[in-house]
């Protein structure tokens, strides 16, 4: 067993307007909350890489890739829709954001046994096939994913995203695709407003009401989701891991704790045992309030030890 933190100083060096929520401090609570935990002892830290054009093509249409690198000025900055606003250096960090799944994947599937999780922003499940939402540029997660499937030849890669955010963007980008099984637990109804009801078969969804509990949670998660999830028998076990359905984090209103984070650790890091090696890929998404999401990170990770 060995986890390894993937994460690059370009996710820390820039921010997009004061008072914005997707701020550098969030990574470096994390960091500070992963050095006083002892947890900094026990796991590997390692520079992620940018991801090429190419890479990025993968989950994305390439006109809008090209569009936004031609949109994006060298100094000031644009909006790609209501929530993103990207300059060049945010732009820059989405490529070491993307990059460090592609690195991620690489290594659990190169060395098994691994954890891996990304300390990344921008955030990605929001991005669309052809457009950014909600702070996300390009599709991590969904790049990741279609990342393992070309390269290691995957036929079937779960993804399960536990932000209180539904995960528009992966959903978008692998409705149809039959080697890919996409749980998503999310407020509802809330941001970004998609269809609750899922029309595929590729896509799981569990809309939850404001005011979820940890307990509610995990029993919907074991009774609803583990069944299916172990007859998907994965390759490979992806998560989009965003920490925003905190009680403490006023972005959403569920009421998870670090301990409902330290469980699906565990539960995450068991599914990927028992049918994969323990490859386990997690993804930083959202968790905006700092004290909590860095409780969180930390519980979440010492489940997967
Ligand atoms: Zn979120």
């Amino acid at each position: 067993m060995s986890l390894v933190i993937f994460s690059h100083g370009r996710c820390l060096s820039y921010d997009i307007g004061l008072d914005h929520p997707e701020a550098a401090s969030r990574i470096y609570a994390i960091q500070d909350q992963l050095l006083s935990s002892g947890l900094e002892f026990v796991v590997q830290q390692r520079d992620a890489t940018p991801a090429s054009m190419e890479q990025l093509y993968l989950a994305h249409d390439p006109a809008y890739v090209d569009h936004v690198f031609d949109a994006v000025p060298d100094t000031g900055h644009i909006w790609l829709d209501d929530d993103t606003q990207v300059n060049a250096k945010s732009l820059n960090a989405a490529l070491y954001s993307a990059g460090s799944g592609i690195n991620a994947v690489d290594l659990v599937m190169q060395q098994p046994d691994t954890q891996a999780f990304c300390l990344i922003r921008p955030p990605g499940h929001h991005a669309e096939f052809r457009a950014a939402k909600g702070f996300c540029v390009f599709n991590n997660i969904a790049i990741a994913a279609a990342y393992a499937m070309q390269q290691y030849d995957l036929g079937r890669v779960l993804i399960v995203d536990f932000d209180v955010h539904h995960g528009n963007g992966t959903e978008d980008i692998f409705q149809h695709e039959l080697r890919v099984k996409f749980f998503s637990s999310f407020q509802h109804p809330f941001y970004p407003y998609t269809d609750p009801v899922s029309h595929s078969s590729s896509i799981v969804k569990m809309p939850l009401a404001a005011g979820t509990t940890g307990a509610l949670y995990q029993r919907r998660f074991n009774e609803e989701w583990l069944p299916l999830m172990q007859a998907f028998q994965p390759e490979l076990v992806l998560v989009s891991a965003g920490f925003d359905a905190h009680i403490e984090d006023d972005m959403g209103q569920m009421k998870l704790t670090e301990l409902d984070y330290l469980w699906l650790g565990q539960q995450l890091k068991q599914l990927a045992d028992q049918f994969c090696g323990g490859r386990l890929v997690s993804m930083l998404e959202g968790g905006y309030e700092h004290s909590p999401l860095a409780r969180s990170v930390v519980s979440y990770l010492k489940g997967q030890l």
